[in-house]
Order: C-alpha cells, then structure tokens, then sequence
C-alpha cells in the first residue's frame, strides 16, 4: 500500500512538472521580451492571449490602467490554468463536474469574445 502511494504521488509529480516546466519556460521567454507569438506571426493577428504578458508587467510596475489596456482579463487567466494543472495532476483525476465545466466553458467563451472586440470591432493592437 505505502508503496502505492508513493508511486500514485510520484506519478502525480511527474503530470505537475510535465504541464509546469513547458509553462513556466514560455513564461520566462515572454518576460524577458524573447517570445514570438506564433499565431500573430502566422496570420498578422493577436491571439486572444496577446498582451497578458504586457498587462501583468504593466501592473507589477504600478500601471493598473494600462495593464487592463493590455489585456482586460490578464487577470482571470493565470487562476484558471493554475486550477486545472492542478486538478489534473492530482491522483485519480475526475472529469469535470457539469458546474465546473460549464464555468471553465463560460470562462473560455468570454475570453474569445474580448478577442474579438478587441481584434475585429475595436482593432486594438495587442
Ligand atoms: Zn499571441
């Protein structure tokens, strides 16, 4: 049994460190002004997750305006992704409930549409 545990938890790990190394990597190379938004070089357009990098420095350095000019929900995105990394590298990971997929679906939903307020009706440059 101990030994189960350990290799459940082990395993549990390893999802973790599999979802939060590529993450925190992309993460580094956005805050260090080294990132390329692939999507935006493709096609010319920002992504819907273009300036959140931009928004949370714009914050940290005091700028709570500019950063919500960046990205209005730069905010709502780390919470959200934080969860489900979390929730899915726990042992024995559950589907969604029907509220929390409905929440996540919603979330996902509102995000796409400030996209594209933002890209197509308002053309703010990202
Ligand atoms: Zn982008």
């Amino acid at each position: 049994m101990k030994q189960d545990r350990a290799a459940t938890r082990k395993a549990a790990v390893k999802r973790a460190a599999a979802l939060c190394v590529p993450a925190l990597a992309l993460a580094g190379l956005a805050l260090a002004d080294l990132w390329i938004c692939p999507f935006r070089a493709v096609t010319g357009v920002p992504c819907p997750c273009c300036g959140i990098t931009r928004a949370w420095q714009a914050l940290l350095q005091g700028h709570v305006g500019q950063a919500f000019g960046l990205h209005p929900l730069f905010w709502a995105l780390p919470p959200v992704v934080v969860w489900l990394v979390v929730r899915s590298a726990r042992p024995g990971a559950k589907p969604l409930r029907p509220w929390a997929a409905a929440a996540l679906y919603g979330f996902l939903a509102v995000f796409f549409a400030v996209w594209l307020l933002r890209t197509f009706v308002w053309h703010v440059a990202a």
